[in-house]
């Protein structure tokens, strides 16, 4: 029996808490039991006109008084403090316990008028077998009153010395070991039942944690994020906005494709816990699937988001240690503001990832704030995905041809294809506008294996000296079957591979595939040529000249008519000009427009030129024409512009 009274010590506090609550849970039973206790003392009081019987009863009715107030204020007042309550409980309960069990025994013992005994004793009986069971949450507790309430009685019905007094007093005594079993056995049933209730409780609490939680970060998951961002939503103070910056790591594929997943598995938690580290406090941060986070806080103004989504991307930036590597990631933010650019959750989250889409097109490893303008772009894109693939079968597009021309001579060496689209409505269509509309969707393997055979039916009309370059796609180069692809068009249009020049650019070779390394092996063997497109604008790294067969490499036109032009930039092309010559490759300089540049170029070493100086891209007939009137003119001449 002890040892169930004192291991409710042992008991969990949550339980434990329950179990105390019920003690409170009833006041009005403590009210009723408290104006029976203090109208029967009183009236026993009254009747035996003893002193001592009014002055105990005076006691218990302010004990009772205050019993019934602590009971209504204290649960509310000393919320948490479990303890705390069970003592304050405890000290009211054995009080008034005993002070009924005094008065009753006074009552007897005086031999106060038997109406008087009568009600006092049956009282205190009633309530000490009550109490023993109403308090069974905290036996020792119930227990203790019980004891209280009913030895005083018994021992002065015991001094009384009456057979019958003595039987009475006897049967009370019984019913001390009688109702301890019945308090104990109610408790068993009830901390069993409570622990029972609490156990299943705390295993909802932790599925609906787990089913909130991302396994691989350990962050919010999509749900929990949802979640969290409906509740941030609802307590945003009205002068305060709400933050929504979306993450995603640039090139994240990359390390999972060449590293294997669980190194990007690893990278993801070492972001995840950056994340958490410079996220203000309280932020949500979660990840939303792949290599996209999720950072939500409540800020003042627009400048303290952009402060603290700079700071992310700063960190995410640092290397990191991934199994005893090190690891080079950049991360692009799209940030939407709330209220600024919506209302609700669902409309920050478009913003946020139109924003971060154009983070992405605007060369990675940007902060993008959402700006009303992005969903007119994200529109026109759509159109131009949607109208892109009706474009080839309505004939809408054409490929133009611009010289690249010999400087020493003036002669045309080679036309560079670049495609042209007619739309009806809209008019024509920049390249720069759609080629990267139908790299993202895909589109890009059609429409470069048409441009490729076009190209090559009109080279095919060409003098044989005369070459073609054709501008290739990242996307068309890792196709399956992409050389084989070129090889047939070039078949199907009779012309010889060593007259096709390839233009790539250098991010073609960032990531060394192996699908790029074979598809330009097997065109080199068959004869086609590569030229470095853009050189200057990305990495610029030499290394790529050695590695892979360039014949050519093309100068930026930034570096002829761009913001770079200057002392700086003629150093540069004079040191790649200096290289070529010793590589054995040719020089193009991209988008001479002037004569002073064509002469400054061809200085510097440039041994090709191409841009509007000697002619813009042209249709097939006016380049044909071009290649006849400078094969039958005496004088080399300035071309169509
Ligand atoms: P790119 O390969 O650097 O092509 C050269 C661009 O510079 C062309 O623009 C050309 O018209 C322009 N240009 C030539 N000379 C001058 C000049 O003197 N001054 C100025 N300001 N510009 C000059 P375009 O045709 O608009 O093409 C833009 C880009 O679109 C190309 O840059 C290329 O990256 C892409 N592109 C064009 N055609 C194709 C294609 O058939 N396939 C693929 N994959 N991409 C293409
Ligand atoms: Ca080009
Ligand atoms: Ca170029």
């Amino acid at each position: 029996m002890m040892r169930v009274l004192f291991s409710t010590n042992a008991i969990d506090d949550r339980v434990r808490r329950t179990l105390v609550d019920t003690l409170y849970s009833q006041p009005a039973s403590l009210a009723i039991g408290a104006a029976c206790g203090i109208l029967t003392s009183l009236v026993a009081a009254h009747q035996s006109r003893n002193g001592y019987i009014t002055i105990a009863a005076i006691m218990l009715t302010a004990v009772a008084l205050v019993r019934v107030g602590m009971g209504l204020m204290l649960p509310r007042v000393v919320d948490n403090r479990t303890r705390m309550l069970e003592l304050l409980y405890e000290l009211g309960a054995f009080s008034y316990a005993i002070l009924i069990g005094v008065i009753a025994a006074l009552t007897v013992l005086v031999d106060a008028p038997h109406e008087a005994q009568l009600l006092m004793v049956s009282n205190a009986i009633g309530y000490g077998v009550a109490i023993s069971a109403r308090n069974a949450g905290r036996p020792a507790i119930a227990i203790g009153q019980m004891v209280l309430t009913l030895i005083p009685i018994c021992l002065a019905l015991l001094k009384r010395g009456d057979v019958a007094l003595i039987t009475l007093a006897f049967s009370i005594f019984l019913l001390l070991p009688a109702m301890t079993s019945v308090t104990l056995n109610v408790f068993r049933v009830l901390r069993n039942s409570i622990a029972a209730a609490e156990t299943s409780a705390r295993l909802a609490e932790r599925m609906q944690v787990l089913a909130r939680t991302d396994v691989v970060t350990g962050l919010l998951n999509r749900a929990g994020l949802n979640h969290h961002l409906v509740e941030r939503l609802m307590a945003l103070p009205p002068d305060r906005k709400l933050a929504l910056c979306w993450m995603d790591l640039d090139r994240f594929k990359e390390v999972n494709d060449t590293l294997g997943h669980q190194t990007g598995d690893r990278l993801l938690s070492q972001v995840g816990e950056r994340l958490c580290k410079l996220a203000p406090e309280g932020a949500s941060v979660g990840r939303f699937g792949g290599d996209e986070f999720i950072v939500a806080f409540e800020a003042q103004d627009r400048r303290e988001i952009e402060e603290i989504g700079l700071r992310i991307r700063e960190a995410i930036n640092r290397p990191m240690r991934v199994d005893g590597g090190r690891l080079e990631i950049t991360g692009s933010m799209g940030i939407a503001v709330l209220p600024d650019d919506g209302q609700d959750i669902e409309t920050l989250m478009q913003g946020a990832d139109l924003a971060l889409y154009h983070a992405k097109v605007n060369g990675r490893n940007q902060v993008s704030f959402f700006d009303p303008s992005m969903t007119r772009d994200l529109v026109r894109r759509k159109e131009i995905e949607a109208e892109l693939r009706l474009a080839l079968q309505r004939n809408e597009l054409s490929i133009y041809f611009q010289p690249i021309v010999d400087l020493e001579t003036g002669r045309i060496r080679s036309f560079e294809a670049l495609v042209r689209w007619f739309h009806p409505e809209k008019g024509e269509l920049r390249p720069d506008e759609f080629i990267p509309v139908a790299e993202e969707c895909g589109a890009i393997i059609t429409l470069g294996n048409w441009i490729t055979a076009q190209a090559a039916k009109a080279a095919a009309q060409w003098p044989e000296d005369v070459t073609i370059a054709v501008n290739l796609s990242p996307l068309q180069i890792k196709a399956p079957g992409a050389a084989l692809g070129i090889l047939a068009a070039l078949r199907d249009a009779g012309l010889p591979p060593h007259r096709l020049e390839l233009e790539i650019t250098e991010t073609v070779l960032l990531d060394h595939s192996q699908n790029t390394e074979n598809f330009m092996a097997e065109l080199g063997a068959a004869g086609g040529r590569f030229a470095l497109d853009d050189f200057g604008t990305g990495y610029s790294s030499l290394g790529y000249l050695h590695k892979y067969p360039f014949g050519k490499i093309k100068v930026d036109r930034s570096f002829v008519s761009g913001v770079n032009v200057g002392k700086k930039s003629d150093a540069i092309i004079r040191a790649v000009s200096g290289m070529g010559q010793t590589l054995g490759m040719s020089i193009v300089a991209e988008g001479l427009e002037t004569i002073e540049q064509v002469e400054a170029v061809r200085e510097a070493g440039c041994t090709l030129g191409q841009g509007y100086y000697f002619s813009r891209a042209v249709p097939d007939y006016v380049a044909a024409m071009l290649l006849s009137q400078e094969r039958y003119s005496l004088k080399p001449q300035r071309l169509a512009s």
